[in-house]
């Protein structure tokens, strides 16, 4: 940058500035909104709201609280067909769960139909916009191509009387649905679509949701958008690239109506987050619920924000990562293991470590009492000193990760093997004696161990050391749960481009193995009464959460949020996943 900014960076809290930034300071330096900056995130309440949607969001309400301004949340919901009150909701409970707080300012285009009407009324009077009776087909195909002028409609040279008339009685509801539509009156000749005489209003018996059934005419996105962000006074309406060339229209309808500075929204645009291995498209995370592909809006596997949330993920990471990719002019796609890091970060912070056997393994522990129950010490989280401990039962009978025997261990293998001694986290050094087989089957079903009694703790007084240190539950006091793992959603990383490219449905790329249901794990019995909304390390597994739909006390179910590492990067790294 050239251009010196004397005023500190705005961006205080990533210590960055990116080119949305820079383009509000010029315009505070310049006083063009008496230093005020006012933004809003206006979603269409047509589904869920996904990890895209987040960007904006933080992007949005980010920028209101570091420049000390103010952010709305407006619903775009010019389109009733597609637009239903579970969105709305669920779209302020996500924004809430970000962290972000509208105040009094939740705001609805519908609320602006009648100032948009006036305000077509105005175009019309000015000869800016005309009533057309040609059908939605004609009007289509006289619109030319991006090579071509497209023809001017045989109705555009009304008179500003009739155009005006037509308008009004459009209103009163005398006209067939589809039967008229009011268009800006442009130049059909325009380099730019868009200004190809646009149109404005369409005729449209639907009930909407928040006016009823007072209007049977319907402004269109693109004649609402700009209009509603003037009448809120938004001063920079942020959006993402493909408004881009929609850009000239706006400004033309706010030329229209002699909208001036200060109270003239400034468009910028950026580029959309797009994420690998999953779909960012509102019409398609729809099809996969419609189509049972998944099992709602807010399947874990699902890019959505209720998605994260039931999968465990915080707010905090989900912000820090909207934070970390920043803004930028051209399209990309970010890896997932990016959100992935700043999961971890978050929850190795916060998450209380516990013991989960996923897949059990029993091992009786031959010289320990029957019946005896000890309570071992436990650390809650060793990253966090003020998480403090917690106490743990070890009786004679104990489950371990199957995986964490072997019978014929390889170079390398430290943990549990025939003859072999190993510890038990938290509790003391057991040693495998004997190994226990189906009589028809072969497979292990038991180990029989002995326990040192000097070896309380974790450690011997001979200070012998052993390499491996497994996770375990007492077999008597554990809880069974059910554990479901989850895996990317595709198995391309872009299977939007890659079903055009190949001429495939989408939903052929989905990854079968996207959800294992693990139904016989035996987790520490302070799970029991899990709180939802909590995320916990399960030791050397995972950070895992208890699910908020199917999780019960006598059924516990937990949901993996994420591997402890990324092992998905590592086996691409050397090789293995194909
Ligand atoms: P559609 O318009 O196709 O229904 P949309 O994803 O654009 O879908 P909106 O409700 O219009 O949905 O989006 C609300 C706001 O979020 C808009 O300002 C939009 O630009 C922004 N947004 C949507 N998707 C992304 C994304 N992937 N990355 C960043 N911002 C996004
Ligand atoms: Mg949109």
């Amino acid at each position: 940058m050239d251009k010196q900014n004397p005023s500190e960076p705005a961006s205080r809290e990533t210590g960055t500035t990116d080119f949305v930034r820079s383009l509000i300071d010029a315009d505070n330096a310049a006083g063009t909104y008496d230093g005020k900056v006012h933004t809003r995130f206006p979603p269409e309440p047509n589904g869920y709201l996904h990890i895209g949607h987040a960007k904006s969001i933080v992007l949005n309400f980010g920028i209101a609280e570091e420049y000390g301004g103010k952010c709305n949340l407006r619903f775009d919901d010019t389109n009733p067909e597609k637009e239903e009150v579970e969105y709305i909701e669920s779209i302020k409970e996500d924004v809430r769960w970000l962290g972000f707080d509208w105040e009094e300012r939740l705001f609805f285009a519908s609320d602006y139909f009648e100032q948009l009407y006036e305000f077509a009324e105005r175009l019309i009077q000015k000869g800016l916009a005309y009533v057309d009776d040609q059908s939605a087909d004609q009007i289509r195909e006289t619109r030319g191509t991006p090579t071509e002028a497209g023809r001017n409609s045989p109705f555009r040279d009304r008179t500003i009387e009739e155009n005006l008339d037509l308008f009004r009685r459009m209103r009163s509801g005398e006209f067939a649905d589809g039967s008229r539509v009011v268009r800006a009156r442009i130049d059909m000749a325009a380099p730019n679509i868009n200004l190809r005489d646009p149109i404005m209003y369409r005729i449209r018996r639907q009930h909407h949701p928040n006016t009823g059934d007072a209007w049977c005419i319907y402004p269109t996105y693109d004649w609402a958008h700009g209009q509603s962000d003037w009448i809120e006074g938004i001063t920079h309406s942020i959006c993402t690239l493909e408004f881009e060339n929609h850009r000239p229209l706006y400004d033309w309808f706010l030329d229209a109506l002699d909208a001036a500075a200060p109270n003239r929204p400034r468009q910028i645009e950026f580029a959309r987050l797009n994420l690998g291995y999953t779909i960012m498209s509102k019409r398609r995370l729809l099809e996969l619920v419609r189509e049972g592909h998944v099992s709602g809006w807010d399947d874990p596997r699902m890019p959505t924000i209720c998605g994260m949330r039931r999968r465990g993920y915080s707010p905090e990471a989900v912000r820090n990562f909207c934070r970390s990719i920043g803004v930028s002019k051209t399209n990309s796609q970010i890896d997932i293991a990016m959100l992935e890091f700043h999961l971890r970060e978050d929850l190795n912070r916060r998450a209380p470590r516990v013991m989960a056997v996923l897949d059990p393994l029993k091992v009786v522990i031959e010289n320990y009492p029957e019946g005896k129950v000890e309570q071992v010490e436990a650390d809650n989280n060793p990253e966090d000193p003020d998480a403090g401990t917690r106490l743990l039962p070890f009786s004679r009978v104990i489950y371990i990760e199957r995986e964490d025997f072997r019978e014929d261990p390889p170079k390398k293998f430290f943990r549990l093997a025939p003859g072999r001694e190993v510890r038990l986290k938290h509790a003391c050094y057991i040693t495998c004696n004997e190994v226990v087989k189906h009589p028809v089957t072969g497979d292990v079903v038991e180990l029989r161990c002995s326990y040192d009694p000097e070896s309380a703790g974790g450690t011997t007084p001979d200070g012998r050391k052993v390499k491996g240190t497994l996770h375990w539950v007492s077999a008597d006091h554990a809880v069974d749960a059910e554990v479901r793992l989850y895996d990317r959603l595709f198995s391309v990383a872009n299977p939007a481009d890659q079903a055009q490219r190949e001429g495939r449905e989408y939903t052929s790329y989905l990854n079968p193995e996207s959800l294992s249901v693990l139904k016989q794990c035996k987790v520490e019995p302070s799970l029991r009464e899990a709180p939802v909304g909590t995320t916990f390390q399960f030791l050397r597994h995972g950070y895992f959460c208890p699910d908020s739909r199917d999780s019960s006390l006598d059924a516990p179910v937990f949901n993996r949020t994420v591997s402890l590492r990324d092992s998905w990067a590592k086996l691409e790294q050397s090789g293995a996943a194909g």
